[in-house]
């Protein structure tokens, strides 16, 4: 899960490892590496959007978040609404990315008795209200006291027949790259309320200066899962070989799929799907708009792809861009700016970003 806001680390002992030096997806390997199998009914454990376990008459997808306050949210801008409708999409677009049907979900709180019963409230009014509008049933949690802070822990459950599952790791060279909706609002929703949360910090009496980036806060605040490219994609006649959800930034989320399928691309830039006026927005900020898209994260969009044959299918469905193809692995993974030059992607975003000072 993306972590936006995370302090830098302390001095570590000597001999010690710090997790700075293995980031995220490093310190997930090293733990995981020992971990056994016991029951064939797991088809798929760490390392995809969700686990794929076998009921012998479909599958059980199983995935699970965690929000933490002062790293994933900030309780100054976000609306306790909001947070509980957030933490149920989010976890409904991890079964979206493996073309599952969302079910049931848990949901854990860890509270400091600085809230007030009311706001829980209306954390469970926004919880409850992503239930209804994507037809998840709430079954169950755990509810405990915090030290300081909030925290919530929704764990989901999906279902699939065993056919239709998309795992990160089905990608074959020379296949199509696609991406739903567009990416990096609600990076510059999240820049947009920091800065007012800064004003406010300076002068208390200020109003936010909010109005003309909706589009974008509601991004940040209020994103929405692509459950519906399930179906759109079934009316198309076309079954994606690969998919994951974009949590982290297209570059992040390219790269899993390559490393996971075996396979290297070539993203080309100008076709990376970013709103008109996110476009401007990132200007204004001296951020390259493609950074955020890259590297912002939290778009919630599904990144997928198909067979070279499946072109003229996609080719003019409104909402998807093809935004570039998978080659060889030792081909490499690469960005095409748009003057033709070739630059290695990285999950940061790409090689020489910093270098840039082009739109
Ligand atoms: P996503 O961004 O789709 O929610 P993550 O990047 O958080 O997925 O996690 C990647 C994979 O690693 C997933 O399969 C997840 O279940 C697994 N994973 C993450 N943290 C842990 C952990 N502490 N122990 C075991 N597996 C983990
Ligand atoms: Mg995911």
């Amino acid at each position: 899960m993306y972590e936006k806001r995370e302090k830098k680390p302390s001095g570590t002992k000597p001999g010690t490892t710090p997790l700075s030096e293995l980031g995220e997806f490093g310190l997930i390997d090293r733990l995981t590496r020992p971990v056994q199998r016991y029951h064939s009914e797991t088809l798929k454990g760490v390392g995809d959007d969700a686990a794929v376990i076998d009921t012998g008459k479909g599958v059980i997808l199983l995935s699970t978040d965690l929000l933490i306050e002062g790293i994933h949210f900030d309780l100054t801008y976000t609306p306790f609404k909001h947070l509980g409708y957030k933490a149920v999409v989010v976890n409904i677009s991890d079964i979206a990315a493996m073309n599952g049907i969302p079910k049931q979900i848990t949901v854990s709180i860890a509270v400091s008795s600085r809230f007030p019963a009311e706001v829980l409230d209306e954390l469970y009014a926004g919880i409850i209200l992503a239930c209804e509008k994507y037809r998840v049933d709430l079954v169950g949690g755990d509810t405990s006291s915090s030290t300081h802070g909030l925290l919530i822990s929704i764990s989901i459950l999906g279902t699939a027949s065993r056919e239709e599952v998309i795992y990160r790791g089905g990608a074959k060279p020379g296949e199509l790259l696609c991406v739903t909706g567009d990416l990096g609002s609600a990076y510059m929703g999240l820049l947009v309320l920091e800065r007012e949360k800064k004003v406010f910090q300076v002068n208390p009496v200020m109003q936010p200066e909010l109005t003309g980036y909706d589009y974008q806060i509601g991004r940040q605040l209020k994103p929405e899962a692509r459950t519906d490219i399930r179906n759109l994609l079934l009316g198309l006649g076309i079954k994606p070989t690969s998919m994951i959800d974009i949590s982290d930034g297209l570059a992040s989320e390219i790269l899993h799929i390559c490393k996971q399928s075996n396979v290297g691309c070539k993203l080309f830039e100008e076709k990376i799907p970013i709103d008109e006026h996110t476009r401007e927005l990132a200007l204004e900020y001296n951020i390259i708009p493609t950074v955020t898209a890259l590297s912002g994260g939290e778009d919630y969009e599904l990144l997928f792809t198909i067979p070279q044959t499946d072109y003229e299918k996609i080719k003019d469905v409104s909402g998807i861009s093809v935004i570039g193809h998978t080659t060889a692995p030792s081909d490499g993974k690469y960005m095409i700016t748009p003057d033709g030059k070739s630059v290695p992607l990285t999950a940061q975003g790409w090689d020489g970003m910093q270098d840039r000072t082009r739109g």
